[in-house]
């Protein structure tokens, strides 16, 4: 069964704003890859596809939160000072299992179970020790340095939502309450192509106006930084015979076929071509820059995007575009990457209407907002301009200028690659 709405990806006459664009990727997907169990042990960076109830409390017992003398708060109340007898000793996992008054007192360390009738805890180090007696300082609350059965997690409630990115904590807050298996989406599969005469592997002879493909180690990093799991499938000659099976090939197992350039209008553009043959494809005109018409469409049950050749321009559309795609069909919910706003560090007049997307350097500023200056040129082919940045200026459709020291949204790269 399709993952993609029909017609999901019709073309765009009209140039549509970047916000338009990312609402139509949204829609485009109706249903996320297919789920699968996982031990939770290898569970982190999985999204889950279950919604979670606690079933126990966590803690499951009042238990010390130090190691101490736990204490009836009832009893010292009435005489804080008076010396009490230690009648037994309760550690992490090995509870004092005899009785105890609310007179007496019993030795206890951090994590160790509460003995009945005693409800709070005073610190060793705060208490005075004789042989088998001791005394309790002044001053303690009642429910001292107890924690409370069911603080953390109460028996029920909701714990994780279907669609919840798996972070080491949430993988720990699973493990708090005993799973050991989660169902989750299987990760999306990509393959990836890149097309052109001219490219080369690095490594392989050159020859006369060639160049390296940069674009599908970019590309390939991007998408595992995202979850894929990426099949590298190289370099395509431009030519129909050999883009066209490659591409049908590639569709019937993956989720998704990515290729960098082929997409422009030039003779040697032969992704189109195959598309049109094997599957849909569709130019929508988005209101940005650096970009050209993004290229999208189907092959069977895949989705293809058709990414600018260009390295820049393909590395900001799998930002901003392929990210939301890829999200999407991993089931997931919370998709934000988190931005800032920064001090401007240069001035520029920018067209009404089109969202901008410049190379910046973001540096902190002590104890006030940073402040993030833009590359030098706008060219799209400098990688090295990349290697500069730490992020993006995004720069909205209504911005006309930026005067230095205006604040302007900052998306920092560790925030858009994961
Ligand atoms: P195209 O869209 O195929 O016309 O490519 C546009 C520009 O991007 C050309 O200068 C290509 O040489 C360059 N380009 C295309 N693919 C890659 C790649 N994989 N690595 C580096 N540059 C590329
Ligand atoms: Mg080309």
């Amino acid at each position: 069964m399709s993952r993609l709405v029909n017609d999901c990806f019709a073309n765009s006459e009209d140039m549509i704003s970047a916000q338009e664009a990312l609402k139509r990727i949204n829609n485009a997907v109706d249903q996320s890859v297919g789920t699968e169990k996982c031990a939770l042990a290898n569970s982190a960076n999985r999204v889950l596809a279950e919604t979670i109830y606690a079933s126990r409390n966590v803690p499951p017992a009042d238990n010390s939160a130090v190691d101490g003398f736990a204490f009836a708060y009832s009893d010292y109340e009435k005489e804080p000072q008076k010396f009490r007898k230690v009648v037994g000793r309760s550690a992490a996992g090995a509870p004092y299992q005899g009785q105890v008054s609310k007179e007496d007192t019993v030795k206890i360390l951090t994590g160790a179970i509460m003995p009945k009738a005693l409800d709070s805890v005073a610190m060793i180090e705060d208490v005075l020790v004789e042989d088998n007696e001791i005394q309790l300082p002044l001053g303690l609350k009642p429910g001292a340095n107890c924690r409370k059965a069911g603080e953390d997690i109460t028996q029920g409630n909701l714990l994780l939502e279907k669609g919840t990115f798996l972070r080491p904590q949430e993988v720990g807050y699973l493990a708090s309450v005993g799973l050991s298996e989660v169902l989750v989406y299987r990760p999306v599969t990509i393959a990836l192509f890149s097309t052109g005469d001219e490219l080369l592997n690095p490594g392989s002879p050159e020859f006369e106006g060639s160049i390296f493909d940069s674009n599908r180690m970019i590309l390939a990093a991007i998408l595992r930084s995202f979850g894929c799991l990426v099949t590298d499938l190289g370099i395509l000659k431009d030519q129909l015979e050999i883009v066209r099976p490659a591409l049908l090939k590639a569709s019937e197992t993956h989720d998704l076929v990515i290729t960098s350039g082929g997409v422009s209008m030039g003779d040697e553009d032969h992704v189109k071509n195959a598309l049109l043959e094997i599957g849909e494809l569709n130019f929508w005109r988005i209101a940005i820059k650096p970009g050209r018409p993004l290229a999208l469409g189907k092959i069977g049950d895949a989705a293809f995007v058709g990414l600018p050749g260009n390295p820049i321009a393909a590395m900001v559309c799998c930002l901003k575009f392929v990210r939301p795609l890829v999200a999407a069909l991993s089931g997931i919910t919370q998709t934000a990457a988190l931005s800032f706003q920064a001090h401007a560090a240069f001035s520029i007049r920018k067209k009404h209407g089109r969202t901008e997307w410049l190379r910046g350097h973001y540096t902190a500023a002590p104890q006030s907002i940073g402040n993030v200056e833009k590359f030098l040129t706008d060219g799209s082919g400098v990688l090295s301009s990349m290697i500069w940045a730490n992020g993006l200026i995004e720069l909205g459709d209504d911005v006309i200028e930026v005067n230095q020291g205006d604040l302007v949204t900052f998306l920092p790269f560790s925030e858009l690659m994961r």
